[in-house]
């Protein structure tokens, strides 16, 4: 398989055996049988269309934010998505696929006084990754009144179809909803996207974004020191899943490695050796606890991928809240008190 693969892609472009959990937010995840790194649009679309030729079972990874790999890793081939260039022409921006929203294309953006996409400042994605999910964020600060699109910036994609067809789209090519796109339900590749920006202040745009990094700070654990994958369950409008798994006094709640951080219900984060067997045993203890105690049915957002082992056994350890820890919530009561 390794042959062939390379016979087409070149000498040295594929890699046997790669451990993939470097390459996620969560830091989980087995070895790819095969793993081949992309630099280019032209390169992806390359790689593409050849393990498809070849009949080869493929991934694209991007950031890794939203997905958990089994332990067991992926039989097949990873394509991993670093095609980056980023052009800009007058008020657009187009960057290939690759490209990492945060920090490279907004730091590039705002330098401009380019405003759009300043909002999602401290979301980990590719640029790929964020049409995949139609990123989005409550912004801005102070209202925080209404979630905002990155599909509100789009203005077309450059894909490489199912079909293997090279085609420019538009932004309603895309079908765009709540953490979804087009992209769950058919095969097309992004290779990049062009983004519709609008001049403004840059010291306005770099206001934004330090209110966005300190409203993110105050909720979502540091990925440099607690791994996490963001959100697990989908949004349930008007309740909440965070609220539900809280007031079921689920946080703290662990098997093995993953634990619910005190930070925040709808968060879990490794421990340093936590597993995807772990990860899963705790979603699904949380989703039955969830169930059982308010009769809602907790859905995951995130994608699974690869081979799993079985489910970590036993029963949850419940860690304690670390000394000092303040919820934004706490401190939102502190401030009206
Ligand atoms: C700490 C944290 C906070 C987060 N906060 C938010 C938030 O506020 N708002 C929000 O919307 N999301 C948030 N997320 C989720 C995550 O950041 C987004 O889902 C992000 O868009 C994932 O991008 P990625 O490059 O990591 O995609 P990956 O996780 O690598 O891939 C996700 C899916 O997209 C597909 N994909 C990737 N690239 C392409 C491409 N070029 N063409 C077609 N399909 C592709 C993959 O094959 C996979 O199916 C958060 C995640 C974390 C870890």
């Amino acid at each position: 398989m390794k042959r062939a693969l390379e016979n087409l892609l070149g000498t040295g472009s594929v890699q046997e055996n790669v451990v993939l959990a470097p390459y996620t937010t969560m830091q989980l995840g087995g070895p790819a049988d095969l793993f081949v790194e992309v630099t280019s649009a032209g390169a992806l679309a390359h790689a593409i269309k050849t393990v498809r030729e070849l009949d080869l079972p493929h991934f694209l990874l991007g950031c890794g934010a939203n997905v958990i790999i089994g332990d067991a890793g992926f039989r097949g081939v990873v394509i991993y998505n670093a095609a980056q260039n980023i052009e800009f022409d007058g008020n657009q921006v187009t960057a290939e696929s690759g490209t990492i929203v945060y920090p490279d294309l907004i730091e590039a953006s705002v330098a401009r006084s380019l405003s759009g996409l300043e909002h999602y400042v401290g979301i980990p994605s590719t640029v790929g990754g964020a049409l995949w999910q139609n990123l989005h964020f409550l912004s801005p600060a102070p209202a925080r009144e209404r979630t905002m699109f990155i599909e509100e910036v789009l203005e077309h994609a450059d894909l490489i179809t199912a079909e293997n067809d090279l085609q420019r789209v538009d932004v309603d090519y895309f079908e765009f909803g709540y953490d979804y796109s087009v992209l769950h339900r058919r095969n097309d590749i992004v290779l990049r996207a062009t983004f519709r920006l609008t001049p403004a202040q840059e010291v306005d745009l770099r206001k934004v974004m330090t209110e966005n990094l300190a409203w993110r700070a105050l909720r979502h654990p540091p990925l440099d020191t607690e791994p996490s994958v963001g959100s697990i369950f989908k949004k349930i409008q008007g309740i909440g899943a965070g609220r539900l798994i809280d007031e079921c006094g689920l946080k703290g709640a662990s098997f093995g490695g993953i634990v619910i951080t005190h930070r925040h219900a709808n968060i879990m984060i490794n421990q340093g050796e936590g597993t995807a067997a772990d990860l899963q045993a705790l979603v699904a203890y949380v989703q039955k606890e969830v169930a059982t105690q308010t009769g809602y049915h907790l859905e995951t957002e995130i994608d699974f991928v690869g081979e799993f082992d079985p489910p970590t056994g036993g029963s949850p350890v419940f860690l304690p809240r670390p000394a000092g820890l303040i919820t934004a919530e706490e401190l939102a009561a502190r401030r009206k008190a």
